[in-house]
């Protein structure tokens, strides 16, 4: 059973087991940010909460984002994503949203920035009203899927350094995993903590995690989750 916290006068965040997502409200649209991994009463959820007209976007289409899909005829997403959400058997229209792309709310924008890495179309979304980045599962300090199809490690680097590049512009980050807000200085961590992984600098313990060999990094602040060859 999802839970429903509200964060301020018009943004919630939806608590989905060990993921979350959010439903914010500007002037004349609302927006949920990605839909869950129980839920596919997603939408249901958010007109609960408003009465807005009410749109999708989704950060990626790993399962535990996309559970509530299926009740939105058409959705924004990064169509670098299309093959990971069709794979997963995901329907509906895609309105593909890029790098610098704005999504108005009515007095409130969702900045689109490209995060690709995790998949290869993650997105984050700065809100600018508020100086929030919705992190998708780039930024967090729970356990960060690097293993896999469809992930590459290089590049997620290079991607937490870009999302950097905006960091004057907000005060918190709201991920979908982990504990939330974190704070901007995560990212540096996290970058030094997968570049560590990446030259072969950290010890990974072997764990099986949904039928996958793969290696579990601990950090102070993030678990990475990686290939047996990688950095090797
Ligand atoms: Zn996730």
């Amino acid at each position: 059973m999802a839970e429903v916290v509200r964060i301020n006068q018009d943004t919630w965040r939806i608590e989905d087991g060990n993921v979350r997502f959010y439903l914010l409200c500007g002037a004349e649209r609302a927006a949920l940010v990605d839909s869950g991994r129980d839920t596919p009463d997603a939408r249901q959820i958010a007109e609960g909460l408003t009465d807005l007209p009410l749109l999708l976007i989704n950060t990626h289409a790993d399962m535990d984002h996309i559970s509530g899909n299926g009740a939105f005829d058409e959705f924004y997403m990064s169509p670098a994503e299309e093959e990971n959400y069709r794979s997963r058997g995901g329907s509906g229209t895609i309105l593909p949203v890029r790098e610098g792309d704005r999504i108005d709310l009515g007095g409130r924008v969702l900045r689109v920035i490209d995060q690709p890495g995790h998949t290869p179309g993650s997105i984050a979304l700065l809100d600018e009203r508020d100086r929030v980045l919705i992190s998708g599962d780039s930024v967090q300090n729970g356990r960060i899927f690097l293993f896999g199809r469809f992930r590459n490690v290089p590049l997620y680097i290079e991607s937490l350094k870009h999302v950097l590049e905006y960091a004057g512009e907000f005060d918190e980050i709201y991920a979908m995993h982990g504990s939330v807000p974190v704070g901007p200085e995560l990212i540096p961590k996290l970058i030094e903590g997968a570049g560590r992984i990446l030259r072969g600098e950290a010890e990974g313990e072997r764990v099986n995690v949904f039928g996958n060999e793969v290696l579990l990094y601990r950090f102070p602040y993030a678990e990475f989750l990686c290939e047996l060859t990688l950095g090797k």
